[in-house]
């Protein structure tokens, strides 16, 4: 008997206990620094000459892990060892197959705070986001494992009389995984299990900033009995060998979450049928977003600073949820201004292994970047706090407030993927909404409002795939809050929702004359 879904809970980081077994797995992580992880194929660990160092974001001298890196050549040994394990995976019980995701699970569950502690590491997580990061992986297991075994069923359709129907679901075959490195663990795990559970098997290429908390998945689903060759680990350099893993005329699916410009690439050289290639690939994109909180002039204002706040700057702001955009009545506009600024204060940031509330953002690329938007937005509006930058030992970059910004404004239209946060002005509701949605993207969105004519009207105006009433935009739970987003934040897959495994799957239906 499986036991119903629920989800992982959180670590409470104010009991001196808990505190003592994290700082406990800080250390044992920091004693693996410069460990080197293989490439997994067929089952085998192959080492390479080429290598990527994983670097700690908040002290760029410490290298957490030294990881081989895949060419062509071993990419397709990857796609002949998982065509093979396709043959016999594919018609395992759907139930075992469950099972492996539920003992990965366990396992993890066990080593929770060492999967914690090497995101506090090689993504710069604060203790809270990485406790959340590690649960949300081990969610998506519990649930897909769950999904799997309802989906095994079929779905009821009509019979007549001398007619037998059925409706039951097949895996499609070979498929890659490309997964961010902003949920190293969460989003990589979830993005890869949700297609091993519904019997197809895969190539993941890691993100290069966090390959190694991807390394230790790869461990723990071997210990958890997965067979050779169902996940193929090939850690490269997406230059080199991305194309190559999406244009294979082998790939029967494509599951990314990363930037706009990578997905969308992907998914127009996805749509090419290659030569030797006899299906059309599917793919599943998760791209960016530029989501904004609305605040009602009939509104609780403490909590609208509060979710503001914490929406934009809870993990640097680098969650394609994060809010980036605060659009206020005139009537509270100065109290919900005045008000973040105060909760922004109070905000620590530093190397998170001393429990900061912001840690670093994750590269050098990324840091030039929002300094450059820091700049743009001191031309566009007012910074209110914030602004300051230091990548002397990490990369480092303060929680920044724009004010009077006009909402066609570069900051208020173009996805930063860091600690910044625009606010702009409204007249009404009518203006709120119009504002909200004048964005090329559509992920998440809240309102914080006492208004229920207001809320009734955002369900359907407001034009996201992830809608939130009086609380903040980041943080959805694994079937709770099933995720993804509308317009060009991509094909709305909704991880950790009950249409998510579909994506993996070819429904088939069978009918028999009596
Ligand atoms: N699911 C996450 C959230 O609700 C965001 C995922 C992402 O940033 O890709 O905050």
């Amino acid at each position: 008997m499986v036991l119903p879904y629920t989800h992982e809970p959180f670590t409470d980081f104010t009991n001196e206990e808990n505190r003592k077994a994290f700082e406990a797995a800080l250390k044992q992580v920091e004693s693996d620094f410069g460990k080197e992880y293989d490439l997994v194929i067929g089952g085998k660990r192959i080492t390479t000459d080429k290598k990527n160092k994983s670097i700690n974001p908040s002290n760029k001298e410490q290298v957490v892990g030294v990881v081989s890196q895949a060419d062509q050549e071993l990419v397709e040994k990857a796609f002949q060892s998982a065509k093979e394990a396709f043959k016999t995976w594919s018609r395992w019980d759907p139930k075992v197959r469950a099972e492996i995701l539920f003992r990965a699970a366990a396992i993890v569950r066990r080593r929770k705070h060492e999967f914690s502690a090497t995101m506090v590491y090689e993504a710069g997580k604060p203790w809270g986001q990485a406790d959340a990061d590690t649960a949300e992986g081990i969610d998506f297991m519990e649930y897909y494992g769950r999904h799997m075994i309802e989906l095994a069923q079929g779905k009821p359709v009509n019979d007549r009389p001398g007619e037998n129907n059925e409706y039951v679901y097949q895996p499609t075959g070979v498929g890659v995984t490309i997964p961010p490195w902003n949920f190293a663990f969460a989003i990589m795990c979830g993005t890869t299990v949700a297609p091993l559970v519904t019997g197809n098997t895969v190539l993941q290429k890691p993100a290069e900033d966090t390959p190694v908390v991807a390394a230790k998945l790869v461990e723990v689903l071997e210990e958890a009995g997965l067979p050779d060759g169902v996940l193929n680990f090939v850690p490269g350099d997406p230059s080199e060998i991305g194309d190559y893993l999406v244009d294979h005329p082998t790939t029967k699916f494509v599951n990314f979450t990363g930037s706009r410009a990578t997905g969308t690439r992907i998914y127009e050289k996805a749509a090419k049928v290659q030569e030797g290639q006899k299906h059309l690939k599917h793919v599943v994109v998760e791209m960016g977003g530029k989501d904004t909180i609305i605040v009602d002039k009939n509104a609780d204002l403490d909590l609208a600073a509060d979710a503001i706040v914490n929406s934009a700057f809870g993990f640097q702001g680098q969650k394609c949820s994060a809010c980036s955009r605060a659009v206020i009545h005139q009537d509270v506009y100065d109290e919900v201004l005045e008000k973040s600024i105060e909760f922004t204060k109070k905000l620590s940031v530093g190397n998170p292994v001393n429990d900061t509330y912001m840690g670093p953002v994750i590269n050098q690329k990324q840091f030039d970047k929002i300094r450059d938007y820091i700049e743009i937005g001191q031309k566009e509006g007012k910074l209110k706090i914030g602004g300051e930058i230091d990548d002397t030992n990490g990369y480092f970059i303060q929680p920044t407030i724009f004010a009077g910004l006009d909402p066609e404004a570069r900051i208020m239209q173009e996805e930063i993927f860091g600690p910044v946060v625009g606010f702009t002005k409204a007249k009404d509701f009518d203006e709120m909404l119009d504002i909200a949605n004048n964005t090329d993207y559509g992920l998440t969105g809240a309102v914080i409002s006492n208004n229920r004519e207001h809320l009734n009207r955002a369900r359907t105006e407001f034009d996201v795939g992830n809608l939130y009433f009086n609380r903040g935009c980041t943080a959805a739970i694994v079937g709770y809050h099933p995720f993804g987003g509308f317009k060009m934040s991509g094909t709305d897959a909704k991880a950790g929702g009950p249409d998510y495994l579909q994506n993996f799957l070819q429904a088939k239906t069978i009918s028999e004359q009596l």
